[in-house]
């Protein structure tokens, strides 16, 4: 049996900046939910969201044997986050300006792993970062971490919203399993509802993605022609206004330090970037995902 301290203890020495461990368990409530939002058409061009839905609702079904998840999470606020000025017209979200999360956030899960092998022998498990349909976002709250606003975002009491996700998938129970918060919650505030300026939170914890900039700056299909405010990559509006955002603490972790400013690039400087100056530049964040032209047409 694992040690629910000795996993937390780990993860924290090796620099997440929150984790918490949940049992693996079926989610029917979710599945309902998220059936209407699919029947609705809501996911608009995420196909992928269609698939694999009973994995989705039931980690087991994904992996084998499935116990103990441990969600852990790294901050990424930085003088980005929430600094641009409405006059801003080439705004990207904050966490793209970083090394792309997706490797350092995989090393780091797989390390928490080998650590807890060394003591355990018998154990396995799988590192998953945005790369398998869990319910991740759900697991976070089941683990403690926090609550999901209205903007159908995890936000957490110190970082805000501003966090990376990433979850082991474990096939040995913890000796101790931790509890979704009381005591903390969104309460009257609706400022992410009435900051989204497109209408794209339509109602609470439900998001259109045929209208959130977030999705139509960066997925494939950008048929939807939506005013995109002056992003050209994401969009953290419905982020920005959240007061556990404004009193959180900036992130320390090097790895996930700004490598560019966004502020310091004008509209007429990105259409006359070549792909190689883009690759130079950019290839190693996630601005790679939809690539120059892209960015140079949401311009
Ligand atoms: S990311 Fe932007 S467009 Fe999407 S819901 Fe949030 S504020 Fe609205
Ligand atoms: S802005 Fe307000 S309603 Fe929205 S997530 Fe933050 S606290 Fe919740």
């Amino acid at each position: 049996m694992l040690s629910h301290d000795e996993i937390k203890d780990t993860a924290y020495g090796i620099g997440f900046d929150l984790c918490g461990v949940a049992r693996a368990r079926t989610f029917l409530k979710n599945a309902e939910a998220f059936d209407l939002w699919l029947d609705r058409g809501y996911d608009s061009s995420l196909e992928y969201m269609r698939r694999n839905c009973d994995k989705r609702m039931d980690v087991k079904q994904l992996v084998e044997g499935a116990q103990t998840i441990v969600v852990c999470a790294v901050s990424y606020k930085s003088s980005i986050s929430g600094g641009y000025q409405s006059t801003d017209r080439c705004k990207i979200a904050s966490y793209a300006c970083n090394r792309d999360y997706h490797k350092t956030l995989k090393k780091m899960l797989q390390q928490l792993l080998r650590a807890l092998q060394e003591r355990h022998p018998s154990l396995e498990g799988r590192a998953f970062v945005d790369s398998a349909p869990i319910l991740e976002k759900q697991y976070a709250v089941e683990a403690g971490l926090g609550w999901i606003g209205r903007q159908s975002l995890l936000i957490t009491p110190k970082y805000g919203s501003y966090v990376l996700l990433g979850e082991l998938v474990l096939n040995t129970e913890s000796d101790a399993y931790d509890k979704p918060m009381q005591t903390v919650g969104c309460g009257e505030c609706r400022r992410c509802i009435e900051a989204c300026p497109t209408g794209a939170i339509v109602e609470e914890m439900t998001i259109d993605t045929s209208r959130c900039i977030s999705c139509r700056t960066i997925e494939s299909d950008n048929t939807s022609a939506i005013d995109l405010h002056g992003w050209i990559f994401g969009c953290d509006e419905c982020q920005n206004c959240c007061p556990y955002n404004s009193q959180a603490k900036r992130q320390r972790n090097p790895s996930f330090d700004p490598l560019f400013d966004p502020r310091d690039i004008s509209s007429e400087e990105w259409q006359a970037m070549s792909e190689e100056d883009f690759s130079l530049r950019f290839g190693s964040t996630p601005l790679k995902r939809s690539g120059l032209e892209r960015i140079k047409k949401n311009i």
